[in-house]
């Protein structure tokens, strides 16, 4: 069976040669804007392909601002801080992410929570959020203040897994009642919706990352986005070392970071946006053919988005039957150049996680077990 379904790969992809999982395409003005940026001299946090990619950001997600950063977790470090989160706050996010969502928590000093994720979307549950909250916390002086710690719950951490959206605009109402900032995780979701608005803009701020497995990339490089001018402008401002603005004078005021995106990173990033519609149907189109192949499979389901969204099908994703099923599938692709891999493992599993407080995990342990990436590059 497995042999049918590593033809199947193969003939998608046209190659006999090792298959990665995802890989960047360059066919538009990847190296024409490169060359340009060389030419002016400005590669580094200044130039003008910096903000045009910034500009085009913003238009393609509707989100009034963007700020460019060196990479997507930078970007959710930044927006976890104008999220207010504050050395020894907690922070609500999934188990099932990839481990860049909890390390930007821990870079601000404060505390991963993990609560589990819904079966379909696989992303943070509402109502698991919901119950962990009316179960745990308690509304004093304005903050949600978690009962058996005694710390404030500062921000919750959705994050679109593989570009499926989640329930955000529930979660963002669950927020919006105990008091707790959304910063949306959508590093893995530029082009996906929820309702038809675009992920990364329902919370207080987004985060998108264009690392070079992202659906598309700039090298390494991140986005915040938000509507929420004086955040932005403050995300700005503490993206490049806070250096108080003036014609000539050198000032700064803050203990900030340098983490504004180099223009040469920028240049890429333009080139690919004009890119991103093409890309997103071909993966719609990549998506549909795994879809129809998988319908006929009744031991594996090909992981589909819920009614009310979009997904960019940035990394197409299986369930199998089992565990051991999960290891067979996984061993036969790779052993034979198809590049296959497991979802992540929990966060409240790694060490550096292991003494978080954790709501029931049911889904994510189930999920955790059988999930699989399949090869998702463009064609
Ligand atoms: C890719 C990714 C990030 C950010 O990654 P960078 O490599 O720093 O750009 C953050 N969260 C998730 C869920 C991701 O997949």
């Amino acid at each position: 069976m497995h042999k049918d379904i590593i033809k199947f790969i193969r003939d998608i992809y046209k190659t006999e040669e090792f298959i990665p999982l995802h890989e960047p395409r360059f066919r538009g003005n990847e190296k024409k804007y490169i060359n340009e940026c060389i030419d002016s001299t400005f590669v580094s946090s200044v130039g003008k392909f910096v903000d045009q990619f910034e500009a085009s950001v913003s238009e393609f997600t509707g989100a009034k601002y963007a700020i460019a950063t060196v990479n997507g977790t930078a970007a959710l470090h930044i927006g976890l801080l104008l999220a207010d989160v504050q050395s020894n706050d907690e922070v609500i996010t999934q188990p099932l992410t990839f481990v860049a969502t909890a390390n930007a928590i821990s870079y601000c000093n404060a505390h991963s929570i993990f609560v589990d994720v819904d079966m379909d979307t696989m992303g943070l549950s509402p109502e698991k959020l919901s119950d962990f909250l009316k179960l745990n916390t308690e509304l004093i002086n304005g903050n949600c203040v978690n009962k058996t710690t005694k710390r404030i719950i500062k921000a919750v951490v959705p994050m679109h897994t593989f570009g499926l959206p989640t329930r955000i605009d529930e979660i963002v109402d669950i927020c919006n009642k105990h008091h707790i900032n959304v910063v949306e995780d959508a590093a893995e979701s530029l082009g996906s919706y929820h309702k038809n608005q675009h992920t990364g803009t329902f919370g207080l701020v987004g985060t998108l990352s264009f690392n070079g497995n992202k659906t598309i990339t700039t090298g390494g490089g991140g986005m915040l986005i938000t509507n929420d001018e004086a955040l932005a402008k403050k995300a700005k401002y503490i993206t490049t070392t806070a250096k108080v603005p003036h014609q000539w004078d050198y000032n700064h005021d803050l203990i900030a970071y340098n983490y504004r995106l180099p223009n040469l990173n920028a240049a890429l990033g333009c080139a690919q946006m004009e890119s991103l519609p093409e890309f997103l149907k071909s993966k719609q189109k990549l998506a549909k053919i795994y879809s129809n192949f998988f319908s006929k499979n009744s031991s594996i389901d090909f992981i589909e988005p819920t009614v009310n969204s979009i997904s960019n099908f940035w990394l197409n994703a299986i369930k199998l039957e089992s565990l051991e099923a999960r290891n067979e599938f996984l061993k036969v692709t790779n052993e034979n150049g198809v590049m296959t891999r497991p979802i992540w493992k929990l966060m409240n599993s790694l060490p550096m996680f292991a003494s978080a407080q954790c709501g029931n995990l049911d889904n994510a342990s189930a999920l955790e077990n059988r999930i699989v990436n399949l090869p998702s590059s463009v064609i």
